[in-house]
């Protein structure tokens, strides 16, 4: 995803990084392979009825099956939190208990025992599930669960390692769409009488409009932060097919016009994506607009926006790249743990900008990396300490920082400097293929890199992403035609292997020279032309690698 504040400000947002999201341990006892959510959803309450099927494989033998579900807090003022009504493993009814953010179904299961666990609940989401009037006063329903606050109101194992399949049937006005990720199944307003009795738990009011029942189903397994559905006035339209790929706009209709314009760019950059990555995972790609906390959120083939990104001039094509460049790196190709959160974001920065750089040339890859780098900087003059790949992580809001995007998308352009773009590319490609539809650590990449460099990449790789320093040349001249140079900021074994150099003679100031060398903290000599200007000389001229500025020592 994209924090808002860095598309509208080019500033960190320091409010998101004071949100805490909780943390809790993945549950590895349990292996969810399937959700199915029966949600019905009403403009007189905020309430929210719910039936969620959970098919399920113990991987332990377990006394109970755990999920974590924000309980229902009891609080008399603002009373929010799911209360489960009615359990059953596969037919029977079990007994259950909820405590803090989680269930516990009493259920005892044998290691490799399945079945299908069904809980029926209802409440005020606190979070995780956006209900809200929109920018212009309208009613709207959006999931938003980045990180794991999908389980303030769906039952979920709510972790990037356990992915599912996924099933919505959402039953709202009949005044509104619904979008989800998958295929649509089916769309039908239902008599409301028939509505009324199909379940009890239903309370349609006498001012609700009919309901309209609609089903999306998601045939790929996707993790929890990526499963959502909205709900809205939308206006629909269909952007250009990318092979078998349909694509579609759900905007505001006051935004129709410009918001289709904006958002059809879509097409242009999956086609990109399939050509330099792989064919896309999924079968369709929405792009909507939503009330997403966040500038953009990649959930899985229904990506959400936000409501101010219909601007229909192209000033959201960056974001647009970002969030379907996620579609392979985060959805398809997850991370195994919050901690490794640069796999998805250091390669959605990377890639937006290895899409800039192909459409519109070298000059805007260059303008990308150097914001990259300035905002980097400010983050890290603020908070020296911080690192890519941290030990532990215990507010996941806070890994929404810039060396999980910036830093880590610096990290992928040095691999690309170090194996040149072609076996770069073949390597993503592998990554990509060998981790789609699974998780990766940090440690699966650096591995597998392995067997794409005849170079040892460790010490680079060990050095950004788990070091915070940036390192940077120190050079000097002897005379006019010899340079020593070196890297600080580093250890003995940190070699930047093509490292360019730019300088004009003084005959000809107009015409840049370039050079490059390998470099490291040992003294690299430089031999100029006798007529070279030092003056001019700078360094890292095609932002190569992730350097801090030149410094020139003068004796
Ligand atoms: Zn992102």
């Amino acid at each position: 995803m994209i924090k808002r504040f860095l598309f509208f400000h080019g500033l960190m947002s320091t409010a998101l990084l004071l949100l805490s999201a909780f943390v809790f341990a993945q549950n590895k006892s349990i292996d969810v392979t399937h959700y199915e959510f029966e949600i019905h959803v009403f403009d007189h309450t905020d309430e929210i009825k719910g039936t969620a099927q959970i098919h399920l494989t113990a991987v332990d033998s377990i006394s109970s099956i755990t999920l974590d579900l924000e309980g229902y807090h009891g609080d008399s003022i603002n009373p929010k939190g799911m209360t489960v009504s009615q359990a059953t493993w596969n037919t029977t009814p079990i007994t259950w208990e909820q405590s803090g953010r989680q269930i516990h179904a009493h259920q005892s299961l044998a290691s490799g025992q399945n079945g299908i666990l069904t809980l029926v609940y209802s409440g005020v989401p606190s979070d995780g599930l956006i209900i809200d009037k929109n920018k212009y006063g309208h009613r709207t329903f959006f999931s938003d669960h980045w990180p794991n606050r999908g389980s303030c109101y769906l039952p979920l194992n709510d972790h990037p390692m356990d992915k599912a399949t996924s099933s919505f049937k959402i039953h709202a006005p009949s005044t509104y769409k619904v979008v989800s990720n998958g295929q649509l199944i089916s769309a039908a307003t239902l008599p409301k009488d028939a509505s009324q009795t199909e379940s009890n738990q239903q309370n349609w009011s006498a001012n609700d409009q009919h309901p309209k029942l609609w089903e999306w189903h998601m045939p790929h397994q996707i993790p929890t932060k990526v499963m959502v559905f909205g709900v809205a006035d939308f206006d629909t339209a269909s952007y250009a097919a990318v092979g078998n790929v349909s694509l579609r706009g759900w905007v505001y209709p006051e935004d129709a016009e410009l918001g289709h314009r904006e958002y059809a760019a879509a097409s242009e950059i999956l086609d990109f994506f399939e050509k330099h990555i792989a064919p896309y995972p999924f079968d369709k790609l929405d792009q909507v607009q939503s009330k997403t906390i966040f500038g953009g959120m990649e959930n899985a083939g229904c990506i959400f926006y936000h409501e101010n990104s219909t601007g229909g001039d192209g000033s959201s094509e960056d974001l647009i790249a970002h969030e379907i460049a996620h579609q392979w790196f985060g959805n398809t190709a997850s991370e195994t743990d919050w901690k490794h959160l640069w796999l998805s974001e250091g390669f959605a920065t990377f890639f937006t900008g290895f899409y800039l750089e192909k459409k519109y040339g070298d000059e805007a890859f260059y303008t990308y990396m150097d914001a990259a780098q300035e905002r980097l900087t400010q983050f890290a003059n603020r908070y020296p300490e911080v690192v890519v790949v941290p030990d532990s992580t215990p507010n996941l809001m806070a890994l929404l920082n810039p060396y999980s995007y910036q830093k880590g998308g610096w990290v992928l352009q040095m691999l690309r400097t170090e194996l040149g773009e072609d076996l770069f590319l073949e390597f993503i490609r592998a990554y990509f293929h060998k981790f789609a539809f699974a998780n990766a650590s940090t440690t699966d990449l650096i591995t597998l890199l392995e067997s794409y460099s005849k170079k040892d990449l460790n010490p680079l790789m060990k050095h950004y992403l788990y070091h915070p320093a940036i390192p940077h040349i120190v050079w000097t001249h002897i005379d006019s035609g010899t340079v020593i140079a070196h890297l600080e900021g580093t250890d003995a074994s940190l070699q930047l292997s093509r490292v360019q150099y730019e300088y004009h003679t003084e005959q000809d100031s107009e015409d840049d020279q370039v050079g490059d060398i390998s470099i490291s903290t040992n003294p690299t000599v430089v031999l100029l032309p006798k007529n070279a200007d030092i003056g001019s000389l700078k360094w890292n001229t095609d932002r190569a690698y992730l350097l801090g500025p030149a410094e020139h020592y003068k004796p």
